[in-house]
C-alpha cells in the first residue's frame, strides 16, 4: 500500500466499521459512507418503555463465530447465553394444542451481547474518527479515471479515492450504484442475483414488566406453522431486570396492517402463554424491505444463493474497487462473523 492513499468505505454496517476500525488500528483513516442516518445496517438495536434492549436486527451468534468473539473480547464487550430453560412450545396444526419440548442444555449455546447488539456498532465507532463516517450519504456512481475513483453521491458530492471498498449488500451494488466505465458483464450479471441474507424478513420485539412465563415454567421459546409468530424467543437483558421476547413473524403478513399484525400477534401468545401476555408495556416490529437492505427488481432466490461468489474475490477498476461486506464471502455469508471474516480478508487485500 502507497503512502496517504485515500480509502473510501460504502456502508456503516458491522464490515464498513470493523474494517474503518482494524485500519484505523494500522494508522490508516478511510472515510465512510453512510446512506441511511443511523449506524449498523442490520444491526438495530432499541429501548423499550422500561429501557429494555430490544433487537430488531441480528441477535444471535455461537462459539463457531470466533472473529465475532474475538472482536468482542477485543472491545471488552460481554455475551450471555440465551435463556432456554423450561416449556418450549411447537404449534404444528391449527385444530390441535400445541406440543411440549424441553431442549437440552446445548454444548454449543446461542449467545446475546450484554446491552443489545448495536453496543457492538457504538463501540466501533468510538474508537473511529468521527469526522470519517459521513451519515445520509448515499454512494450513486463510482467513476474510474486513470488513476483515480471519482465517487459521487446523491447530494451531488464528489469524493476522490484510490482504494473503494463496497461494503453493502451486493444486490444493493447492483441496483444503486453506476460504474463508469460499467463493471464487466460477468460480475454485473451476478449482481442481482445475490441473495441479502434476512431482506424482507419482519422481527418483531415485545416488553413486559414481569417475565410471567418464567414463572409459569416456559422457557419463553416458540415455534409455529400456524400462527403469525413463526419463531420467539426470550428477551431478557444480561442483568435479568429486564424482560420481553423477540422473534420472527410469517413473511406473508407484511401485507396486513400493524395494528392487525399486532392484535394477531398479542392472540396468539395469550392463548399460548396466557392473560399475562395481553399486555406488553411496548410492541415494535420491523419489515426489512427498506432500500438500505432491498431495492431494484427483487429477483426470485434462495437463501444465501450466490453469497460468496468466486468473483467477487477480484477487484475491479483497475485493482482500485474491491467487494466486501457479508454476502461476499463464502464462511459464514449472510452472518454478523461473516462481515467480521470480510472486513478481515479485505484489510489483508488493500494493505499489500
Ligand atoms: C432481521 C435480521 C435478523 C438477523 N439475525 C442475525 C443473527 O441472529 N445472527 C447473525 O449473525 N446475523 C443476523 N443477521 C444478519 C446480520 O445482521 C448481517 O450479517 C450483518 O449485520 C451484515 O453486515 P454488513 O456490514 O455486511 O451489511 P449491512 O449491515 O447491510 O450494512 C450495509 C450498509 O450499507 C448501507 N448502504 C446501502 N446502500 C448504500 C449506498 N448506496 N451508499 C452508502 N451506503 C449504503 C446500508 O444503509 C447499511 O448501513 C440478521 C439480519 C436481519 C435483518
Amino acid at each position: 500500500m502507497k503512502q496517504n492513499e485515500r480509502i473510501i468505505i460504502i456502508g456503516a454496517g458491522l464490515s464498513g466499521l470493523t474494517l474503518a476500525y482494524s485500519l484505523s488500528k494500522k494508522n490508516v483513516f478511510a472515510t465512510v459512507l453512510e446512506a441511511s442516518n443511523r449506524l449498523g445496517g442490520r444491526i438495530q438495536t432499541i429501548k423499550g418503555e422500561n429501557e429494555t434492549p430490544l433487537e430488531l436486527g441480528a441477535t444471535w451468534f455461537s462459539d463457531m463465530h470466533p472473529n465475532l468473539i474475538s472482536l468482542l473480547d477485543e472491545l471488552e464487550l460481554k455475551k450471555f447465553p440465551q435463556y432456554s430453560k423450561g416449556k418450549s412450545l411447537f404449534q404444528t396444526k391449527s385444530f390441535e394444542p400445541a406440543q411440549e419440548f424441553y431442549i437440552p442444555e446445548a454444548e454449543t449455546p446461542s449467545y446475546r451481547i450484554a446491552g443489545g447488539t448495536e453496543r457492538l456498532i457504538n463501540t466501533l465507532n468510538e474508537k473511529i474518527d468521527a469526522e470519517q463516517i459521513k451519515l445520509k450519504t448515499k454512494v450513486v456512481s463510482i467513476e474510474e479515471t486513470e488513476n483515480e475513483l471519482i465517487v459521487q453521491s446523491n447530494k451531488g458530492e464528489k469524493i476522490i479515492a484510490d482504494k473503494v471498498i463496497l461494503c453493502l449488500p451486493a444486490q444493493l451494488v447492483g441496483s444503486q450504484i453506476k460504474f463508469i466505465p460499467e463493471l464487466p458483464d460477468n460480475i454485473s450479471a451476478v449482481l442481482p442475483t445475490v441473495q441479502t441474507w434476512m431482506a424482507g424478513a419482519i422481527k418483531f420485539v415485545l416488553e413486559y414488566s414481569e417475565p410471567f412465563w418464567r414463572k409459569n415454567g416456559y422457557s419463553g421459546m416458540l415455534y409455529s406453522h400456524v400462527g403469525i409468530v413463526s419463531e420467539m424467543y426470550d428477551h431478557t437483558n444480561f442483568e435479568e431486570d429486564k424482560f420481553g421476547f423477540t422473534g420472527f413473524l410469517n413473511g406473508s403478513s407484511s401485507t396486513y396492517t400493524k395494528e392487525l399484525r399486532k392484535e394477531l400477534v398479542l392472540r396468539q401468545l395469550e392463548e399460548l402463554l396466557g392473560k399475562d401476555a395481553s399486555t406488553p408495556l411496548t410492541y415494535y416490529e420491523k419489515i426489512w424491505t427498506d432500500e438500505f437492505v432491498l431495492n431494484g427488481n427483487r429477483i426470485n432466490s434462495i437463501p444465501h444463493q450466490n453469497n460468496g461468489h468466486p468473483l467477487f474475490k477480484n477487484t475491479y477498476m483497475g485493482g482500485k474497487l474491491f467487494f466486501s461486506g457479508t454476502e461476499s464471502i463464502d464462511e459464514f455469508s449472510g452472518y454478523m462473523e461473516g462481515a467480521i471474516l470480510s472486513a478481515k480478508n479485505t484489510l489483508k487485500k488493500i494493505l499489500k
